[in-house]
């Protein structure tokens, strides 16, 4: 059995970058169906039992797609926290970054920008390869980059019901804003495997 996690943070703590009605219905609602989805789908399936990694990268059809959903969310929801916070300077992360993109405000462009041209429902990743390289990824509906044998580190949710009662149609603009909200701390620890 799965259950709906709970949020690090109160429901208006993301406000103005995110509602408190969106977050009610995206968690509430949105989330809760998926992990009432597969609760329903994996008794006498061959993924009972399987931590969610696992089914992701094992499932196909539906029951991939609900556990893929509750895999997203749950990195998605995590890695928020109440006025954001910065990068440390002695951030194993923020190096990689500046080494791979030049500098923070180009690498927060580029996946505003990958997040924003993914046609469809979907998330774009930031993810690591093994050896700490950084690789950003849109992944189409349910999927996560565990799928390409990445470490997921940080997430931008484009379906519309992420930003649509905010935002409306300006998916650029919501996914800029989401960086005033990002907890580095965790993208670190992530980064880090810890
Ligand atoms: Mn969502």
């Amino acid at each position: 059995m799965f259950t709906l996690i709970e949020l690090p943070y109160a429901e208006n703590a993301l406000e103005p970058v995110i509602s408190a009605r969106t977050i009610s219905f995206h968690h509430g609602k949105h989330l809760q169906g998926y992990v009432d989805n597969l609760n329903k789908l994996l008794p006498g399936s061959p993924y009972e039992g399987m931590p969610l990694e696992e089914i992701v990268c094992k499932a196909d059809g539906a029951i991939f797609n609900n556990a893929g959903q509750i895999l997203n969310h749950n990195l998605y929801f995590t890695q928020f926290c109440a006025g954001g916070s910065e990068p440390a300077e002695d951030s194993a992360l923020l190096k990689q970054i500046v080494k791979q993109w030049g500098s923070l405000d180009a690498f927060k462009d580029d996946l505003v920008a990958k997040g924003a041209g993914l046609f469809g429902s979907g998330w774009v990743w930031l993810g690591a390869v093994s050896d700490g390289t950084l690789v950003i990824t849109q992944e189409p509906g349910a999927s996560n980059p565990v799928v390409r044998s990445l470490r997921p580190i940080l997430t931008f949710d484009v379906w519309e019901h992420a930003y649509y009662l905010d935002y409306q149609n300006r998916r650029p603009a919501h996914l800029a804003e989401l960086w005033k909200i990002v907890d580095w701390e965790v993208l670190e620890s992530r980064y880090q495997g810890k």
